[in-house]
């Protein structure tokens, strides 16, 4: 058993507001393994254990969205609760060029928050493209834009950047900023209007994709990514998004 498979015991540090249903929790110490992309499986006792994404990596970071019984949970624990975690889990993405194009829907955000803390730390250009139903929903927008990131928005309402979906924001952005590659969280009918739009662009994308996840470690097979979506996105068949994935890589031809 590696220490991997072991809880780790975090305390809250900070519990701060996103957005209407958003927290991000600062935990006490680090998670100095982790790599961006990667994910935690997070418990509270008599609750569940899910994933989350490594929003940052020290301290341990996580930015959650209340949407049902954990999630709620997490997002109400006070400064000072205990939480349990194990990981990281997963393969995350891979830093590759020197301008990065950054695509998050939802909670996708979390993870792309600490690749584009460490793109900038290596010098990288990088744009941010978020989008949300409505201005509301909006997530860490101004997080990005404090780091240094371009941002772009796109929500389906109107009410905030953009009006409609968030390809709409990455085809605006990609006449202004020639990326090297994408790299996009978010629901899955999103990442595969993302894949179609990097084979458009001749773009190199990873794409990390969300599925339900039990175990973590590859042995319960709950987590694997359907068979359409994974011919749509070039992915082997039997791929489990907990071990293989979450981050899929689509190479371009051209580049
Ligand atoms: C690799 C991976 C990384 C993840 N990272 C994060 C993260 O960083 N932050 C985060 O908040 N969540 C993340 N999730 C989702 C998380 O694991 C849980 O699924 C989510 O918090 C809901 O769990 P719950 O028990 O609170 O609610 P559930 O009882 O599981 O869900 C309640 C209801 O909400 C719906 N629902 C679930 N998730 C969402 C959503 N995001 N938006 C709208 N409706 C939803 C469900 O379909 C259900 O109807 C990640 C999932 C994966 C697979």
């Amino acid at each position: 058993m590696s220490h991997q498979d072991l809880f780790l015991t975090f305390t809250v540090a900070e519990n701060r507001k996103e957005n209407y249903r958003a927290q991000t929790l600062v935990l006490d110490a680090p998670l100095p393994a982790a790599q961006p992309g990667q994910f935690i499986m997070a418990w509270l006792p008599g609750i569940g254990e899910k994933p989350f994404s490594v929003a940052a990596a020290d301290p341990l970071t996580l930015t959650i969205a209340a949407v049902g019984p954990l999630s709620e949970a997490l997002c109400r624990l006070p400064i000072g609760a205990r939480l349990w975690a194990r990981g990281p889990f997963g393969q995350g993405f891979k830093l590759e060029g020197k301008k990065l194009l950054l695509v998050g829907g939802g909670y996708g955000a979390a993870p792309l928050r600490f690749l584009a803390q460490e793109g900038l730390r290596v010098g990288a250009k990088v744009c941010v493209c978020l989008g949300a139903k409505t201005a509301d929903d909006l997530l860490l927008a101004e997080a990005f834009r404090s780091l240094g990131c371009t941002v772009w928005t796109a929500t389906e309402d109107g009410s905030a950047g953009l009006k409609g979906l968030v390809t709409g924001a990455v085809e605006a952005a990609l006449r202004d900023f020639r990326a090297d590659g994408l790299y996009a969280c978010g629901p899955k009918p999103m990442l595969l209007a993302l894949v179609e739009l990097c084979r458009k662009h001749e773009l190199p994308g990873q794409f990390s994709w969300e599925a339900l996840l039990r175990c973590g470690l590859g042995l319960c097979g709950n987590c694997e990514l359907d068979e359409e979506t994974c011919k749509a996105a070039g992915i082997p068949t039997g791929w489990l998004t907990c071990k293989d994935g979450p981050v899929s890589f689509l190479s371009s031809p051209g580049r």
